[in-house]
């Protein structure tokens, strides 16, 4: 059709036709991917007109943001939804469309947060591609298509929380609720692999109750095992925030001095100690502790725990309640 030769009346009516086709085109289009492509969250297609910076989008994306289209501005502008990004997400959004338009990135893919009208945000995966260009290469157009994922984010998260309680109790002994065997050796793996690198000392102490058998032999062993956790408590609320103790054994209990040279860690061992030999119990008995100190001398894992043990030993044999140090 040859647009020139028009009076402006007929170019008006040509405009009010061809805006009556496109509606009628975008509902069409609207129900058809409600019908064909009925995928969880799918909110159906957008499209960007660059230069007057107009958005078409599907209804759908305004009312999971809890907007009725009578209610947002006419027309639309790719703003209105920049603009309600979530702070976290506006940078690495705005980054992935620049890349796509103007730096050579074939197509826009992004999960974004948006506020809602009720002030909640909600997830979106969105992913589009310019669709025209001018004649000098810029975008004209472009178009693409966006899903609600907040259920999705919800329940990812949900397992990641769960992920992490998991994994706190993999590391936890039940009975004293300090760390057991396992959380206590991966500790001090990578402190000794922090010591190497950093040259810091790097001490560990083996502790052991004296003569425990006796009471669980005289008291039972549900007082044996409130002996076990309250000698876990006093070592565990003695030590600093960047030392680790664990449960190694039966009632031995292995402590990480990090960053501790042997002679500091015997003075807060000197401490625990004291604290456990006062300490009455209900029945009116005290128990003792024995410990061993080792200092980190760029051995393995096992020589440098069987040093401290073996000074544990040396110091049950010398009569017990005591420390030794090699
Ligand atoms: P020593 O002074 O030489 O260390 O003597 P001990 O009696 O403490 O050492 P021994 O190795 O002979 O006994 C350790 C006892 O610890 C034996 C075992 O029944 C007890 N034990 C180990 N784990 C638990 C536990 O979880 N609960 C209770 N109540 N007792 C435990
Ligand atoms: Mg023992
Ligand atoms: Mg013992």
């Amino acid at each position: 059709m040859d647009y020139t030769s028009m009076t402006k009346e007929e170019l008006l009516e040509v405009v009010s036709d061809l805006k009556i086709l496109n509606d009628q085109l975008l509902l069409e289009q609207r129900q058809s991917t409600d019908l064909n492509y009925s995928w969880t969250g799918n909110l159906g297609h957008w499209y960007w007109h660059v230069p007057t910076n107009k958005v078409i989008c599907n209804p759908h994306k305004l009312s999971a943001l809890g907007f009725d289209i009578s209610e947002v501005p006419n027309p639309l502008t790719y703003q209105f939804f920049t603009d309600r990004l979530h702070p976290d997400d506006h940078e690495m959004t705005m980054t992935a469309m620049l890349d796509h338009m103007y730096h050579g990135t074939k197509v826009y893919e992004v999960e974004y947060r948006i506020l809602c009208k009720d002030g909640s945000y909600r997830w979106f995966y969105d992913r589009g591609s310019i669709t025209k260009r001018d004649k000098s290469g810029k975008p004209v157009f472009l178009a693409g298509i966006v899903f609600d994922i907040t259920d999705r984010k919800e329940k990812q998260k949900q397992l990641e929380q769960d992920n992490i309680v998991l994994l706190e109790k993999t590391r936890k002994d039940e009975m004293t609720g300090i760390q057991n065997h396992r959380a206590v050796v991966e500790f001090l793996n990578d402190q000794m692999a922090i010591s190497i690198q950093t040259k810091q000392p790097l001490s560990v102490a083996m502790i052991d109750i004296d003569d425990f058998k006796k009471v669980n032999d005289q008291y039972g062993h549900v007082v044996g095992d409130e002996v076990l956790r309250q000698t876990a408590q006093i070592i565990a609320d003695s030590v600093r925030e960047t030392d680790l103790v664990g449960r190694y054994g039966g009632e031995e209990y292995l402590v990480v001095f990090s960053q501790t040279k042997k002679r500091d860690a015997e003075k807060v061992l000197s401490r625990i100690l004291s604290k456990i030999r006062e300490f009455q119990y209900e029945q009116g008995f005290c128990v003792t502790v024995s410990a061993g100190i080792s200092q980190y001398n760029n051995e393995t894992l096992s020589e440098f725990v069987a040093r401290a043990d073996k000074c544990m030993y040396e110091a049950k044999k010398a009569g017990k309640d005591r420390i030794f140090f090699d």
